[in-house]
């Protein structure tokens, strides 16, 4: 099949660019990919989808790839939407649901948008791939591009989680460590291109990894029985879930596939250790200015400076959501307590959602029978070093012979 894709369109301005062609930015700022949305609702039907295999590629309608074998698959979602009874009681919510991304391939959702970018860079006849990345993004290029049989270079900062620059190298990816944050490996992947000849993957800096994110949204909606819940609060760095999200829910309100017209409150999170969306947010301006001495464990969040900050921003004041920081010296603490009440491998960044949840409860701006969406962006397992900065004692055992089981009963 062929997509049904009719144009990119820039979203600073409505400028069109054509989709048969290499695209990055206009102005600098990002593209949306457009649908002929009419045709899609002819194609396809919302039952004719439910009976797909659960992966993100059974909505393939609305997706950017042309040609069946440019698509580049390690099996990725559907992720589940899991209940959660005792996160939810602790937190005085009845209808609390993880959506959990840390099951995708290489342990966070940044498959979802690297799996669509590779594709239609492979498509488009991309040999080389570059990213500046903050941990995830640079571990899912470099498995992508390697399913794909692409180069994949990587620059991260240089005290990234070690999990990620081992995952990137165990994929063949050329890894460089940069003294600095995201924005300073971003600059090196700029001016390479010339001299490298390589194609950028950054966040929002070409236009497939946002409509790869969108299919979060279309999951929930799907997995919520085509309704939406109240609220969804979601860990924001370059924020392309977000506005990926809220692009899904256009669309499917487009196609008519929504039962319920209702649209929930977006919360974008952050940590008090870089939070340029909420200053922006509660400046009430539309364009956030980068923070200085951005740090926190949630390296998905070390996003001092994002292009997309004026289309986050819209769609969080469109919801009637906001954007809010969580304490960083509470993260670690609620990822500890989410994996132990749930068992789900709920990581820092996800963490930092239920500090803000707890807020917003407190307030009464989410109320205790509304179903709230906690979106987990990534396994818990890949942050050793933040998890290790907080060690619990782990007692020796001894032998089966000597060990005294009654005090090991009191433990
Ligand atoms: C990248 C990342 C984020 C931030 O995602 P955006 O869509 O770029 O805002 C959040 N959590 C984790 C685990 C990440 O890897």
């Amino acid at each position: 099949m062929s997509s049904f894709v009719t144009h990119l369109e820039a979203a600073i301005d409505g400028t069109k660019l054509p989709h048969d062609r290499l695209q990055t930015t206009h102005e600098g700022r990002p593209l949306w990919v457009r649908y002929d949305l009419e045709a899609v609702g002819r194609a396809v039907t919302r039952d004719a989808v439910e009976r797909r295999e659960p992966a993100l590629w059974r909505y393939r309608e609305l997706l950017p790839v042309e040609r069946d074998e440019n698509v580049v698959t390690l099996g990725e979602g559907m992720s589940p939407l899991l209940p959660c009874p005792r996160l939810g009681a602790e937190l005085g919510l009845d209808r609390l649901w993880i959506k959990d991304e840390s099951q995708l391939p290489t342990g966070s959702f940044k498959s979802r948008g690297l799996c669509m970018a590779v594709s239609r860079a492979k498509e488009l006849g991309v040999k080389r791939l570059a990213i500046p990345t903050a941990g995830n993004a640079g571990g899912a290029l470099a498995a992508y591009a390697a399913r794909a049989g692409l180069e994949a270079w990587v620059f991260l900062p240089a005290d990234t989680p070690e999990v990620n620059q081992i995952e990137a190298l165990l994929a063949g990816a050329r890894v460089f460590r940069v003294d600095g944050l995201i924005t300073d490996c971003a600059a090196i992947v700029a001016a390479g291109k010339e001299p490298m000849g390589w194609f950028d993957c950054s966040t929002l800096k070409e236009p497939y990894r946002i409509e790869g994110k969108k299919t979060m949204g279309l999951e929930l909606a799907e997995q919520f029985g085509w309704k939406l819940p109240a609220a969804i609060l979601y860990p924001t760095g370059g924020g392309t879930g977000l506005i990926g999200m809220w692009k899904a829910f256009a669309e499917l309100d487009e196609l008519g596939w929504l039962a319920d017209a209702a649209r929930p409150r977006m919360f974008a999170c952050q940590s008090s250790g870089c939070d340029p969306i909420v200053r922006a947010f509660d400046a009430d301006e539309r364009f956030a200015d980068p923070v200085a001495d951005a740090h926190t464990v949630a390296s998905g969040l070390r996003v001092p400076k994002a292009v997309g900050d004026f289309m986050i921003l819209d769609a969080v004041r469109a919801s009637g959501g906001a954007a809010r920081r969580a304490p960083e010296d509470e993260l670690v603490g609620w990822t500890r307590r989410a994996n132990a009440l749930e068992g789900i491998a709920v990581c820092p960044e996800a963490a930092a959602c239920l500090a803000v949840l707890a807020d917003l409860v407190g307030e009464g701006a989410i109320a205790r029978d509304e179903d709230v969406v906690v979106f987990n962006t990534g396994a818990a397992q890949k942050y050793v070093e933040a998890l290790r900065a907080e060690p619990p004692e782990l007692p020796a055992t001894g032998s089966p012979e000597t060990i005294d089981w009654d005090a090991l009963a009191a433990t």
